[in-house]
């Protein structure tokens, strides 16, 4: 497995590879991989005949109070499972060979990114996009894969694949779960044991929208009803949000048809989580 911490050395290796026909597959992360990185990296592989996984922290898309200095890096487990699950090549660049100095030139996301965590995150989503352009630029994927437990982050990024026309092919890969139901994250490490338990009341809100939503006949405000209910006897939890949408818009549902997406946000002892279900059709392409 190969490791480039510089753009042109990335972009010259891969030449050679397109050269020979090589189908390339992109798997955009910030590290700490866990199961549901590796589950990207395996799907990235079966279509592509060169997989680059990237590894960038990226400062644009924290908020001045959030994590970014805390930000778990763990590069040498990274590396060694990455190599294990068979990436071809690893770019981790550093902040100052991404960005220039001064005012940067960035993507504003489109509406997607408006409402849950781009309201709750000013900035995020234009951060996200950006990041994922100029990743786009530098690797020049046929394919790169997101994970759909970022929902709203796959919504900004088809909407500026197609508003952009960028010639590239987007996969959206399932979210890998603990046994229990608690979606995998880089941040779940901050949870001490109580905490981890706790958190378990985020998929229990998704869950209780779907059983609620497979009964039929009921209306989105009887479920946001219900899950506050639930809320209320978990005081530990600190809601930021919960909702239901079109997936591939993000624009809040009225009634419950077609592609239903049921998302939530919280914290947890000061630890940000979010999640979401599909809780009607299927999560678009
Ligand atoms: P991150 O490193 O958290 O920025 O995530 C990098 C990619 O992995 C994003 O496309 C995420 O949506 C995806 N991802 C994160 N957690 C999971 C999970 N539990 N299951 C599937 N994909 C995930």
């Amino acid at each position: 497995m190969k490791v480039f911490t510089k753009t042109a050395a990335l972009r010259a290796w891969l030449a050679g590879r397109r050269r020979r026909g090589g189908r390339v597959g992109l798997v955009p992360t910030m590290g700490a991989l866990h199961a549901g990185h590796l589950s990207l990296l395996r799907r990235a592989r079966r279509r592509a005949d060169v997989t680059v996984l990237s590894i960038f922290v990226n400062p644009t898309q924290f908020g001045p109070q959030e994590d970014y200095a805390q930000y778990p890096r763990t590069w040498e487990e990274d590396r060694a499972r990455a190599a294990r699950e068979g990436a071809d090549a690893v770019f981790r660049p550093a902040a100052g060979e991404m960005y220039g100095e001064g005012v940067l030139t960035s993507v504003r996301a489109g509406e997607a990114a408006g409402g849950f965590c781009g309201a709750s995150r000013p900035g995020h989503f234009d951060g996200v996009a950006t990041v994922v352009l100029k990743l786009f630029n530098i690797v020049q994927p046929d394919w790169a894969v997101f994970g759909q437990k970022d929902a709203q982050q796959c919504a900004v990024i088809r909407q500026m694949v197609r508003d952009l026309d960028l010639p590239v092919r987007l996969v959206f890969a399932p979210t890998v779960r603990e046994p229990d139901g608690l979606a995998m994250s880089s941040r779940n490490r901050y949870l001490s044991p109580a905490a981890r338990e706790k958190a378990l009341v985020l998929y229990r809100s998704l869950r209780l929208a779907k059983e609620m939503a497979g009964g039929g006949g009921v209306s989105p405000a009887a479920i946001q009803e219900a899950v506050q209910a639930l809320w209320a006897i978990t005081p530990e939890f600190s809601p930021e949000y919960f909702g239901l949408v079109d997936p591939a818009t993000f624009r809040p549902l009225t009634e419950l048809r077609g592609n239903v997406l049921a998302l939530t946000a919280g914290r947890i002892e000061g630890t940000r989580l979010i999640d979401n279900i599909m809780i009607m059709g299927k999560f678009p392409a």
